[in-house]
């Protein structure tokens, strides 16, 4: 079964995560001043404006007290003298001129009949006045702010008076004074100064909702639905309303007490917030190198994390290749999990090949005699043709065996052959490599040794053999065949052939001999082999 390998690795993964989480904490962070300076930024806006109308509405309160108490004292000054034209002449010009407060002056008497005016370009001197204002006068008798209308020579305009008693308290008339609304006066001189301050735009309604100042001089005279109702309590105070138009305002209010006025300054939201976007543009300025610096160490970070478990992922996929424990030896595991990783496939490499070692072991080696079988000779012998190292070989094989097993049975048979074996892996060197060949037969490889060489060690094997005593079966003998492998391009399955061949010719010459190969002469081996 083919496993599903991803492609995804975790320096990738780790490296998005980085990435996302600093775009996430950015836009949160961002998200957040951004609220924060926008409350800040109405607030502050909403508090000024605020303050702003309060001091207008203070200014205007202390304008209607001086404008009252001028009048104030022109009716005491009337009420001396009611008859005297010219005193009230005097006196309406005076008060005109010299305060600046009204745009004309007036004495009434007690019928309604102007007695003196200024400026006389008025030309209303004898007349009998009729307008809701005069009327209010003559018939409350006290001071009074009268509501926006119009003048009887056409001017929108408010109306303040104030009475004359006489000293016994007869009502004698009043003295008053017009303060135009849509000409050069002395409230819009006061409430125009700073009309239009950064875009806020400022109202000044009466207690019905009349416009008795805007910068638009059209809407003076006019009612508005002014989102703040006159209704309000407090004498200050600000508030988030919507325009006409659904528009956010910021509406900022305070009531002159006096007249029963309002004065609302109101600024549009966006006009406020227009500074907000290049405040966020100049937060991200100052963040992004901050997030690219942390985005760089996030990466190396990755790398310095995803490295050694990159390394042990890599050399899992070939546990059993010659070389890998070094190689994840050398890993540097610096923290925990990898640690424990390389310190399990470490082990497992070392289970891995302890188990292929003992496979190989049990396939290759002849479980009686525990010499290699000829599996395993084999696999010495591809070593051996690899590494072109020249070798002697000596074929073996027990005298009469079959004698052995006629007269002692098969097992005895067997202990003959397991002691053979013994005495040849004991004579032989750590090098040499003994093979049992099948049966009673044997072969010994004697790596780098020339004939001569491997004939005496033969001979030595020869007699240590006939010289050993197997209880019970007493002394025996073996013949010995000895071929030489020159590391040339002879095939092995020849050089075996040769050794067999010797053998055969050790067999048939009386048997208890060595034969060394290249003794016999082709014509010689033929004329053994018919013999048979
Ligand atoms: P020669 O001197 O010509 O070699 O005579 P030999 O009797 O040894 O003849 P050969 O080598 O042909 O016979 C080998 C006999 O060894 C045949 C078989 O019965 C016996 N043999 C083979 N393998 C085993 C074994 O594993 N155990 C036992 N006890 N006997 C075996
Ligand atoms: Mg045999
Ligand atoms: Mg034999």
């Amino acid at each position: 079964m083919r496993l599903h390998r991803p492609k995804l690795d975790l320096r990738t993964l780790i490296t998005l995560l980085a990435i996302a989480s600093i775009v996430i904490t950015l836009a949160s962070s961002l998200y957040a001043t951004w609220q924060v300076q926008r409350e800040v930024l109405i607030t502050n806006t909403l508090e000024s404006n605020r303050v702003y109308a309060t001091k207008l509405a203070s200014t205007t309160e202390m304008f209607f007290e001086l404008a009252r108490s001028q009048l104030a004292y022109s009716a005491k000054t009337l009420s001396q003298d009611m008859q005297n034209d010219a005193l009230m002449e005097s006196e309406v010009a005076r008060l005109r001129e010299q305060t600046s407060s009204f745009n004309s002056t007036v004495v009434v008497d007690a019928n309604g009949w102007v007695r003196a005016i200024s400026p006389d370009s008025l030309m209303l001197k004898g007349i009998h006045l009729t307008t809701d204002a005069t009327r209010q006068a003559l018939t409350e008798r006290k001071p009074l702010i009268s509501q926006p209308s119009i003048s009887v020579a056409h001017n929108l305009m408010v109306f303040v008076s104030y009475p004359i008693r006489a000293a016994d308290g007869t009502y004698l008339g009043f003295v008053g004074g017009t303060i135009y609304l849509k000409k050069k006066s002395i409230l819009n001189e006061l409430l125009g100064e700073q009309f239009y301050r950064d875009g806020s735009s400022l109202y000044v309604v009466d207690s019905e909702n009349r416009v008795l100042y805007h910068e638009n001089n059209a809407l003076i005279g006019q009612k508005i639905a002014l989102p703040i109702g006159n209704g309000v309590k407090q004498k200050s105070g600000y508030q988030l309303v919507k325009d006409n138009n659904g528009a956010t305002m910021l509406a900022s209010y305070a009531t002159v007490a006096t007249p029963g006025w309002m004065i609302v300054a109101m600024k549009p939201a966006k006009a406020t917030l227009t500074p907000l976007s290049s405040l966020m543009l100049k937060v991200l300025q100052r963040a992004i190198p901050f997030a690219l610096l942390t985005l760089v160490f996030a990466w190396c970070v990755a790398r310095l994390i995803a490295r050694p478990l990159g390394q042990l992922a890599r050399n899992a996929s070939q546990m059993d290749a010659p070389g890998v424990s070094t190689e994840i030896g050398v890993i540097q595991s610096w923290y925990y999990e990898a640690a424990e990783i390389k310190r399990a496939m470490l082990t497992g490499i070392g289970l891995l090949q302890d188990k292929i070692g003992r496979l190989k072991f049990e396939v290759q080696t002849d479980p009686m005699t525990a010499l290699l079988n000829r599996r395993g000779l084999n696999a010495v012998l591809e070593y051996f043709l690899a590494t072109r190292q020249s070798f002697s070989v000596l074929a073996l094989d027990i005298d009469h065996f079959k004698r052995v097993n006629d007269s002692w049975g098969h097992d005895v048979g067997d202990s003959v052959i397991k002691n053979v074996a013994q005495q040849l892996s004991k004579s032989s060197r750590q090098t040499d490599v003994v093979c049992r060949n099948g049966g009673e037969e044997f072969l010994i490889i004697l790596p780098g040794a020339d004939r001569e060489m491997a004939a005496v060690i033969a001979e030595r094997v020869r007699k240590k053999i006939e010289q050993l005593e197997i209880i019970p079966v007493g002394h025996i003998t073996l013949s010995i065949g000895v071929a030489l492998w020159e590391a040339d391009d002879t095939p092995l399955e020849r050089i075996f052939k040769q050794a067999d061949d010797a053998l055969y010719a050790a067999k048939h010459a009386g048997r208890n001999r060595v034969v060394v190969s290249h003794q016999l002469e082709e014509s010689a081996q033929e004329i053994y082999r018919q013999l048979g």
